[in-house]
């Protein structure tokens, strides 16, 4: 596998250098907006342990992303009044990874509306 990437473009959002809408953060984890949302309040929640997808990262440090993702959905669910939320990370390539610093999508989603591709 391909080494973690320190110019990746989320490490660079975590070390402040890119703009982001920042959702939530904490000692471990990182959430903001995805920037081309599939639904409304499309978050990200990256950790900030360096890790480029679940092959690589300590599994005490995705347990913080997946508390985090836990946070978010649940925060989501009120801000945005939504219906369920969906959960989606991709690893690798092949798996539909694009940027290769760990993250979690949270989508809440409403009865009826489909996300964008
Ligand atoms: P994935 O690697 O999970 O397939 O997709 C990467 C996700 O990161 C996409 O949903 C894309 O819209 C989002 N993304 C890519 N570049 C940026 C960026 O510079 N800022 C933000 N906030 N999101 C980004």
């Amino acid at each position: 596998m391909t080494a973690y990437d320190t110019n990746n473009i989320f490490a660079k959002i975590l070390r402040g250098e890119l703009p982001c809408s920042k959702v939530y953060e904490d000692e471990h984890v990182f959430a903001f907006l995805d920037i081309m949302p599939r639904v409304p309040g499309h978050t990200l929640v990256i950790p900030k342990a360096p890790a480029r997808n679940i092959l690589d990262i300590k599994p005490d440090d995705y347990a913080h992303v997946a508390r985090g993702a836990h946070r978010i959905a649940a925060a989501a669910m009120q801000a945005f009044k939504a219906d369920g939320i969906t959960i989606q990370q991709f690893n690798e390539p092949a798996g539909g990874q694009v940027v290769f610093h760990l993250h979690m999508h949270v989508m809440p989603r409403h009865d009826g509306v489909a996300m964008l591709p």
